[in-house]
């Protein structure tokens, strides 16, 4: 069936960066079959945005889903302060709370306009099965796209990393249960809406071993590499000490800089760091919120975007970045650019194509992120006529410059998941209250 969303802006976030103040996109299949202005198509179905603007949904890169469990702990911390107090906490984790934390940060994403997420999670206590299982149907439910890691730590405090003994793993085990993951969930291939990336947690709670042979096994499966890496100036004094070289150098080293690869954070890179992740193609996630709240830094974006390398954002949360909003974040990522760079260090739409076709580079996926004929029919609807927007003519940078807001609609495959503000499959109250229940199993 076709469907015609019309009397909207469009983004379409192609190579060009065409727009269409008085725009349609004609939706057949979950895919998008044109988008254009002037002279409606036919379709079985007209739905009339009133003058919205429709951006690709937005894709994100880094988070974790199981800290909005954990919020607002280590309120005045450093990345290392702030882990050592939460580790012992999340050790309380299983597959119940991981069901509620997901649904939450899945559908607060939702809700602010992103239809592809990324979770890595790491944090696997002994005996507690079907953590993943849990997320991936959280978003199966709520009609949103999933990459979905196997994360994993087994440097502990004894081996001289920083996680407890109790939350690392044994190596053959991390293999051997991502292997079986990406047997039952992962799909291949375009319109994908669960997949599977492989995601040692860092350089400071992973073995060497484990790096290498999680690179192994994800190019064995053909499967994407992630890890968290050159976060904070004290994990720069980590690998000098421990390993004898910058973060970076470390990552070279494991075979880690290449094209398959990408790496969360990257604010603490050289110049020279900088062009080799031009270079071997090595793409970077974004998270100007979190790394801000830890007062970790600023990533050196306009300069990483320069030497081509591949960007997207992540709202990096819940316990590090309260709120899961990617929009925020694209805001935010403007905002720092400029306050490194000056007031011409980024566009708006820059900042926009960063959350939407930087991330879905970043994952590897040419199916998403831009609204091109073939591409999935992904896509947010932003209402402009609010308070916030009155005096905007340009209403894509009104929104950005004015944000966050919620979407009017949220569409994944050519599905409603937020229709009139609200998630279509789920009641979002009813999700709050699920998640405040098992919240209260991690108070102190
Ligand atoms: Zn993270």
């Amino acid at each position: 069936m076709t469907r015609l969303y019309a009397n909207c802006w469009v983004v379409t976030m192609d190579d060009a960066g065409t727009e269409h103040p008085d725009g349609w996109v004609l939706v057949e299949d979950g895919l998008v079959e044109a988008a254009g202005a002037g002279a409606e198509p036919e379709a079985a179905e007209r739905v009339d945005l009133g003058g919205a603007v429709v951006t690709p949904g937005l894709v994100n890169t880094h988070h974790h889903l199981y800290q909005t469990l954990t919020r607002a702990r280590a309120q005045q911390a450093d990345l290392f302060t702030w882990l050592r107090e939460l580790y012992p906490i999340w050790a309380g984790i299983d597959a119940e709370a991981e069901y509620a934390a997901a649904r939450t940060g899945l559908a607060e994403l939702a809700l602010a306009g992103c239809t592809t997420v990324f979770d890595h999670h790491y944090v696997f206590p002994r005996g507690r099965e079907g953590l993943i299982e849990a997320e991936v149907q959280a978003a199966r439910e709520l009609g949103v796209r999933i990459v979905a890691s196997r994360g994993s730590m087994d440097l502990g405090v004894s081996d001289g990393g920083l996680p407890p003994d109790e939350l690392v793993e044994d190596l053959d085990a991390v293999l051997a249960e991502t292997e079986r993951l990406v047997g039952a969930l992962h799909e291949p291939g375009p319109s994908a809406r669960v997949q599977i990336a492989v995601a040692p947690c860092s350089p400071f709670s992973v073995t060497g071993r484990l790096m290498e042979e999680s690179a192994e096994l994800a190019r064995r499966l053909g499967l994407p590499l992630h890890t968290h890496l050159a976060e904070t100036i004290e994990e720069e004094a980590y690998c000098q000490e421990l390993y004898g070289c910058t973060p970076v150098d470390y990552l070279e080293r494991l075979g880690w800089l290449a094209d398959d690869v990408w790496c969360a954070h990257c604010v603490h890179l050289s110049e020279r760091d900088i062009g080799r992740f031009g270079t071997t193609g090595t793409g970077v996630a974004h998270c100007p919120t979190s790394n801000l709240r830890l007062g970790a830094g600023v990533a050196r974006v306009r300069d990483l975007v320069d030497a081509g390398v591949r960007v997207g954002l992540g709202v990096d949360g819940s316990a590090s970045n309260e709120r899961s909003d990617l929009f925020l974040e694209v805001k935010q990522a403007l905002l720092v650019a400029r306050g490194r760079g000056g007031g011409d260090a980024m566009t708006v739409r820059e900042a926009l194509r960063l959350g939407t076709r930087g991330g879905a580079a970043v994952l590897r996926r040419d199916d998403i992120g831009s609204l091109e004929p073939g591409m999935c029919a992904d896509f947010a609807v932003w209402r402009t006529d609010g308070l916030e927007l009155g005096g905007a003519d340009d209403r894509v940078a009104g929104l950005v410059f004015s944000g966050p807001h919620r979407v009017d609609r949220l569409v994944v495959g050519g599905q409603d998941v937020v229709r009139g503000g609200a998630l279509v499959h789920a009641d979002g109250a009813e999700i709050a209250r699920a998640q405040r229940a098992q919240a209260r199993r991690f108070a102190e």
